[in-house]
């Protein structure tokens, strides 16, 4: 027997030991959870995890499954036909969004890919912080709206924005429960817990959004946080 016969028999039983392992796996006392699976679907409920970057951007490769995600949610939603508007400007699998988990006031058109994300962050970083820092859950999102065809700071030159393909989306605040209204404008320049509450979305959004920019980036946002999806990740 050769001085290498050993390691190899016990690579051997290892590959063999997790080839049973995987067996097994199909088996009914085992199972990947769904946030583990790749394969599985994106679920709402589950905690936001290594897999959830790689699931929302399946999504946007696959209309059909982003609208199924969306019907998972509270989303009250139209799908929009596909169009063009101009150059560089245009609907893909977009829905026009009448109510998420909040009320909204304006309904509002938004792309599948960032509507799905703004499910996730309502569910896993709105909520949670409302509650942990203010007390209440909020009920209200006050916004400027997603789709506008126009270049970034709408400069006549220029990257077309992410709003120009509403892959954007502005939040300017939000309602709570009790009629508490929290501004972007107002309350995050304080040091209390809304200025807090708000400092803690923004930096969730970052997780679950590909750009995210407020009052700290620039005097332009001074009034609102932009979460959008898009090929840039930037959290600022
Ligand atoms: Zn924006």
């Amino acid at each position: 027997m050769s001085a290498t016969a050993w390691p190899r028999r016990l690579l051997a039983l290892l590959m063999a030991a997790a080839g049973l392992a995987l067996w097994q796996g199909h088996g009914r006392w085992w199972q990947l959870p769904d946030r583990h699976n790749p394969w599985a679907p994106l679920s709402l409920t589950e905690p936001p995890g290594w897999l959830t970057r790689h699931k929302l951007r399946r999504l946007s490769d696959e209309p059909a499954a982003c609208l199924a995600f969306l019907r998972r949610t509270p989303m009250q939603f139209e799908p929009q036909p596909d169009r063009v508007t101009g150059p560089g400007c245009g609907l893909t699998n977009a829905v026009r969004l009448r109510r998420t988990q909040l009320q909204l006031g304006d309904a509002f058109v938004l792309s599948c890919p960032a509507a799905a994300s703004l499910a996730l962050w309502e569910q896993h970083v709105l909520q949670p912080a409302a509650q942990a820092t203010l007390g209440q859950p909020v009920v209200r999102l006050l916004h400027y709206g997603s789709y506008a065809c126009r270049n970034v700071y709408g400069r006549a030159e220029g990257a077309r924005s992410q709003h120009a393909t509403a892959d954007a989306l502005d939040v300017s605040g939000f309602v709570l429960r009790n009629g508490r209204r929290i501004t972007v404008a107002g309350d995050w320049p304080g040091d209390d817990d809304a200025s807090r509450f708000l400092r803690q979305v923004h930096d969730g959004a970052c997780g679950l959004f590909d750009g995210v920019l407020g009052p700290d980036y620039n005097r332009a946002h001074a009034d609102h946080l932009h979460l959008d999806r898009g090929p840039y990740r930037l959290c600022r």
